[in-house]
């Protein structure tokens, strides 16, 4: 059984088909990487799996279990998390009270448990508190918990998204162009964090456009290309593959 099997997915918005018939399988523990030209759909593949959108048809499995018609809190629940490619911090928090509090909203079936807070809750703040510190610290942003967002480097930001994507404690995290607007060192630095998320058990599956980033990383990577899946393979076959070299560069 697969961890993650997309079987045929196809999600279409009014005439434009963003996902075009998509056979993927996601390997447990390994990093899978998502690439292709902008528009390509990678981002709605993403919001498929996760539950934000709704396919036109395909199923979605997750170990074994149907979750093609799931809401994501549901999917959250389960052990799917993701970071977006925008990044949704709130700037004026600390960075620990971001942590929690994304980590409350993902927990919590819906806003209002996650807003008003019942006696229970609050007793269980200092284990909320202990589970962000804990994530901060394995993402390196620890020192930075009492810092105000708005306050601290786009890198860093980055780091934090990731850190609140944990504290969900997922089985998988997906993560929407983590290293958009961040410098090379920085990149190599989230290369290697993503590559400690894979070795602590959790499974990755990464958007990215830093080709060498990429190539240096996953273990399996699929080129989307107008919405159809174009070729899949290890790095060394996506290299060489003429198709995918076609796509990038063909225009
Ligand atoms: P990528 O992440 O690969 O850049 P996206 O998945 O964001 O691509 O978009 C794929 C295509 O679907 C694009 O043409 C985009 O304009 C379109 N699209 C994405 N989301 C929506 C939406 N909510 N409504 C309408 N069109 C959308
Ligand atoms: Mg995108």
């Amino acid at each position: 059984m697969a961890f993650i099997e997309v079987k045929g997915i196809t999600k279409k918005f009014g005439g434009l088909t963003a996902v075009d018939n998509v056979d993927f399988e996601i390997e447990q523990g390994k990093i899978t990487a998502i690439i292709g030209p902008n528009g390509a759909g990678k981002s709605t593949f993403f919001n498929l799996i996760n539950g934000f959108h709704k396919p036109t048809s395909g199923r979605i499995l997750f170990e074994g279990k149907d979750i093609t018609k799931i809401p994501v809190h549901k999917g959250a629940h389960l052990g799917i998390a993701r970071t977006f490619q925008t990044t949704h911090l709130f700037e004026q928090s600390t960075v620990v009270d971001n942590v929690i509090v994304g980590h409350r909203l993902r927990t919590k079936s819906n806003l209002f448990d996650a807003v008003f807070r019942t006696r229970r809750e609050k007793q269980e703040e200092k284990k909320a508190y202990e589970i962000a510190m804990g994530a901060l610290e394995f993402v390196g942003m620890a020192h930075l918990a009492d810092t105000p967002v708005s306050t601290i480097t786009q890198e860093a930001k980055k780091r934090v998204a990731i850190a609140l994507a944990l504290a969900t404690g997922p089985k998988v995290m997906f993560l929407d162009e983590p290293a958009a607007g961040i410098n090379p060192e920085e990149t190599d630095g989230l290369a290697q964090l993503m590559k400690k998320i894979a070795a602590s058990g959790i499974t990755v599956c990464t958007i990215e456009h830093k080709m060498q980033m990429i190539m240096g990383m996953a273990d399996k990577i699929m080129v989307l290309n107008q919405g159809a899946k174009i070729a899949e393979g290890t790095p060394d076959e996506i290299k060489n593959n003429p198709v995918v070299i076609e796509a990038y560069l063909g225009g």
